[in-house]
């Protein structure tokens, strides 16, 4: 073979310095080219890896067996072969095959698919290297060739493993996963295009944008639909699992049948009976729920499992956005709260993500964590609602409800985040500021009104009374705004009130001895059980507006015979309850009150304080010492 010798780093076979000195041992020289010749010769021959010496010309010089056993020839028939017979030159990397040849390069590795003789495919490692003639020029590559198809076959089925449900075969959630960053990566290299362009200039740009953006380059769309099957649990529970697990894959193969058409499309199994539709290149959000609409179309269809006929339904959660308002977390976790909207809506329906009812639910954890930095920012703020006795009509206290002035949501409802405060125990901090605040006020009131003997009721949260140590800290807030005990009232819910294993609160006995009343809120939404209530140190019961909701249609001028029975009974009730509640030493407030004729009705049924709109909503301190101004103006004090 010429020119073996003159490899890349050609130095002498005899004493391997580099050449130019031959002369210096002739005799030795020929018979060291010979033995290194021979050297070369077994070493290619006897090869467990396949090797080619190849021309300029593209044409095979030499093979050794092993390469020739590797795609199904003998070595001999291989001389003269092109290469692109051998190998698909579409598959080769050209432009670095040339680099090599022209001797840009000394060595290049590929992984190549050679033809087989009988036309399959051998996957391969190549090496190829540059053999130059004595003054450096290159003259010949020699191919190492390794044939890797067993290892590439077994990998391609543990990537598909990896990459697939193996009892639906449907991509599974790494795939999806997989799918959804690249469309967000390719969507963010279009980005990045059109932005160029766009300082480019808008006309030179514009054809490069347009080629460049088909898929997701216009600050491309990305849609998913979320989809859960209604009642699944149910089907596998009571025909058992194998009809559950044949049921996933009938509704598998019909997703896959009509939604995974498409370049941009994958319908994945996410995980029990969630599967996803991606829609890599939405073209908007109608494309989507119109979608959503043929996914629960296409589940209507009963499904033939097992030689029975079962039907089931789908709720679908649908989100579609611009990818560069987004990310991929965040999509998904929209698209698992829209699904969620859609069960809790009744099922059977796809429901599209609505930001204002997102919003609602992110902040419910913005707030939560909001609440102890607000409190000390002062953002909370108390109102006070009359509590006005029905017999003479005066203002007999007042019950503190706290207000969050949020800087950006405005006030919001303590109905929103008291029982966020009582989840974190923001409640602890923010009850013993409203405690403290309510007694400074009411203390007001006794200096402006001393007769009056206006009480403040501040309500107790039941973390605050088990977690807290409420006792010193009404102690406390008694001392410092020199409030005396009875001007203050408590109001605590009946489940607030028994402990586990119903063992009252031993803190509630120690605020009764203080002087403290104890009043028990929302009377009638809970056990409602009045004798236990005998045993505790509790003085007042406030009913529930809910509790005397027959009560609230305007009466029909006080004919009795017009009257619902519902607002009879429910009148026995609250009139029973009253007289039960005074045969025990406890004074009863209605909640609620929104017009005369409750008011009417509710003092007739001999209940001492009411509290509602129909005497005053809840509102600013000033206005409850009005309130106090009038009453004393009319009784003349
Ligand atoms: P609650 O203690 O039962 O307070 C009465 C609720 O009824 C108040 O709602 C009040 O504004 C409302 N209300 C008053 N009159 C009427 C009426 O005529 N018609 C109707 N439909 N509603 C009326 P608000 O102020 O939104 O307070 C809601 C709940 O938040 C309170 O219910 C109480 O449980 C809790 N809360 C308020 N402030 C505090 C507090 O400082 N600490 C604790 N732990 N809970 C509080
Ligand atoms: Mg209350
Ligand atoms: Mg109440």
């Amino acid at each position: 073979m010429p020119g073996r010798n003159e490899g890349p780093d050609r130095r002498c076979p005899v004493c391997s310095a580099p050449l130019g000195h031959e002369d210096r041992h002739p005799g030795a020289l020929l018979a060291a080219l010979q033995a290194s010749e021979s050297r070369f010769r077994a070493a290619f021959a006897d090869a467990g890896i396949g090797m080619a010496l190849v021309g300029p010309d593209d044409l095979i010089i030499e093979a050794n067996p092993a390469f020739a056993a590797m795609i199904g020839y003998e070595a001999p028939d291989l001389v003269g072969t092109h290469i692109h017979e051998i190998i698909d030159p579409e598959d080769t990397p050209r432009r670095l095959y040339l680099e090599l040849v022209r001797g840009e390069r000394d060595r290049l590795r590929v992984e190549k698919q050679l033809k087989h003789r009988d036309g399959r495919v051998v996957w391969s490692n190549v090496t190829i290297s540059l053999i130059r003639n004595g003054s450096g020029e290159p003259m010949y590559t020699l191919a190492m060739v390794e044939d890797v198809t067993e290892q590439r076959l077994l990998g391609d089925q543990l990537a598909y493993q990896s990459l697939h449900d193996p009892l639906t075969r449907l991509p599974n959630r790494a795939l999806f996963f997989e799918r959804l960053n690249a469309a967000f990566d390719s969507s963010a290299a279009g980005a990045g295009t059109a932005s160029a362009v766009g300082t480019a200039g808008a006309d030179s740009g514009a054809g490069a944008g347009a080629v460049d953006g088909g898929v997701n380059g216009r600050g491309g769309r990305v849609g998913l639909c979320y989809v859960d099957l209604d009642g699944f649990a149910a089907i596998n529970e009571t025909l058992g699992h194998h009809i559950g697990d044949e049921l996933l894959v009938a509704v598998a193969a019909r997703l896959e049948r009509g939604f995974a058409r498409g370049e941009g499309r994958l319908v994945a199994r996410l995980g029990g009976d969630e599967f996803a539709v991606l829609v890599c290149d939405s073209a908007g959000s109608e494309q989507l729920t119109g979608l959503a609409a043929d996914l629960i179309k296409t589940l209507e269809e009963p499904f033939d499992v097992a030689g029975q006929q079962l039907a089931v339904t789908a709720s679908v959660g649908v989100v579609e956005r611009q990818v560069r308002e987004t990310t991929p977390t965040d999509l998904l976790k929209d698209a698992d709260a829209t699904l969620y909207w859609s069960k809790s809506d009744g099922r059977a329906r796809w429901t599209l993500y609505d930001p204002a009812r997102g919003a609602y639910q992110l902040s419910r954890q913005r707030l939560a964590t909001a609440l102890r930095p607000a409190l000390e920012r002062g953002e909370f703020a108390v109102e006070y609602q009359p509590l006005v006795g029905l017999a003479d009509g005066t203002v007999h206290g007042a019950e503190a409800l706290v207000r969050w002035r949020h800087p950006r949501y405005g006030t919001i409802s303590p109905d929103r985040f008291i029982p966020l405060a009582e989840e974190s125990g923001a409640i602890v901090p923010l009850g013993k500021w409203v405690l403290e605040e309510s007694c400074r006020q009411a203390k007001r009131w006794l200096t402006e009104f001393p007769d009056a003997e206006t009480f403040v009721s501040v309500n107790l949260a039941a973390r605050q009374i088990w977690d807290s140590d409420v006792v010193a800290d009404v102690a406390n807030a008694l001392a410092t705004t020199g409030l005396p005990a009875r001007l203050l009232q408590l109001e605590i819910t009946e489940s607030a009130v028994l402990g586990p294993g119903g063992r009252p609160v031993q803190a509630l006995q120690a605020l009764a001895d203080m002087g403290v009343r104890i009043a028990i809120d929302d009377f009638g939404t809970g056990y409602s059980n009045l004798a236990y209530l005998s045993r505790l140190p509790v003085h007042v019961l406030k009913l529930d507006g809910s509790f005397i909701a027959g009560f609230r249609e305007p009466g029909p001028g006080g004919r009795p015979d017009k009257r619902s029975r519902r607002t009879d009974a429910d009148e026995q009730i609250v009139g029973a309850m009253v007289q039960l509640a005074h045969a025990l030493g406890l004074t009863v407030t209605a909640e609620g009150i929104e017009n005369a004729s409750q008011a009417e009705r509710l003092r007739l049924t001999g209940c001492d304080t009411a509290q509602g709109w129909y005497f005053a909503r809840p509102g600013e301190a000033d206005r409850v010492s009005a309130m106090l101004r009038e009453d004393r103006a009319r009784s003349g004090s």
